[in-house]
């Protein structure tokens, strides 16, 4: 895959607000926030989206998964928290490099735009 804005941000070539760190994920706020707390979590490992995603990266879905859990309580979302994977052209990606947003500090809608 080509190299985007966030693979400079794993490599901080560019600054972030990173929450929480390891060797596996990294998790910084949204630079236009669409939620009080809205952050985003993603691999180090370049994955354009979660239609790339193999059998081999189970392990590592999970563990995207778990990291968001880990932050939400890290941010005091107890009320509830809402998580987004967009993919793809119709699914309003916009950066090809997998992604979960964790949304939080507002009451959300259902549906979705
Ligand atoms: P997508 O639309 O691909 O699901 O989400 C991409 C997200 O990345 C958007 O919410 C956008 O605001 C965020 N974003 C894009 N460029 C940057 C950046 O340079 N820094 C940070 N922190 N967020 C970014």
């Amino acid at each position: 895959m080509s190299e985007t804005i966030f693979s400079k941000i794993i490599r901080k070539e560019i600054p972030a607000d990173i929450v929480y760190e390891d060797d596996l994920v990294l998790a910084f706020r949204d630079v236009q926030p669409q939620a009080p707390v809205h952050i985003l979590v993603i691999p180090k490992k370049p994955i354009e989206s979660i239609d790339q995603a193999t059998d081999s990266d189970a392990a590592l879905l999970g563990h995207l998964l778990l990291t968001i859990k880990r932050v939400a309580a890290q941010e005091g979302l107890e009320q509830g928290y809402r998580v987004v994977i967009n993919t793809g052209e119709d699914g309003g990606q916009t950066v090809f490099h997998l992604h979960l947003h964790l949304l939080g500090k507002r009451s959300m809608t259902w549906p979705p735009g």
